[in-house]
């Protein structure tokens, strides 16, 4: 996991680092990085070994780390172009209850789809770099 010392460097990087998840075509504006989300990556995310013990870390706003941590919200994040949008449940045909779910291929990359993985009480635990997930 991130050490203490990782942890100051990416909390002096935020100050010039803005949100990277999508806010909605209409939302143009840079946001404030506070926070970074924190996904382990695992063994067999492809056979690039180089990556098999990383974490990728991906600075979030206020606005995102609140959103996360709510049951409003549902994150879809694609692993492979880093493009992501959120859905509110309230409005949605599907019955979401996971506040991320990752997926590998999707239409902005046109990647070829290679599947889903679900957080939360599923195996991907993410967590937030500075301010702790609350529990
Ligand atoms: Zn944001
Ligand atoms: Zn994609």
């Amino acid at each position: 996991m991130i050490d203490d010392i990782d942890k100051l460097g990416l909390q002096a990087e935020l100050v010039h680092t803005v949100c990277q998840l999508n806010h909605g075509s209409y939302d143009k504006e840079n946001h404030q990085a506070v926070d970074y989300l924190v996904i382990p990556m695992g063994e067999d995310q492809g056979n690039d070994t180089t990556h098999s013990d990383a974490e990728m870390v991906i600075p979030i706003c206020h606005e995102c780390a609140e959103a996360l941590q709510g049951d409003e919200w549902t994150l879809i994040y694609c692993l492979d172009c880093g493009k992501s949008h959120w859905v509110l449940r309230a409005l949605s045909r599907l019955n979401y209850r996971h506040h991320i779910i990752w997926i590998k291929g999707c239409p902005e990359c046109g990647s070829e789809f290679r599947g889903v993985y679900f957080s939360d009480e599923d195996e991907i635990v993410w967590d937030l770099a500075i301010h702790k997930k609350v529990a």
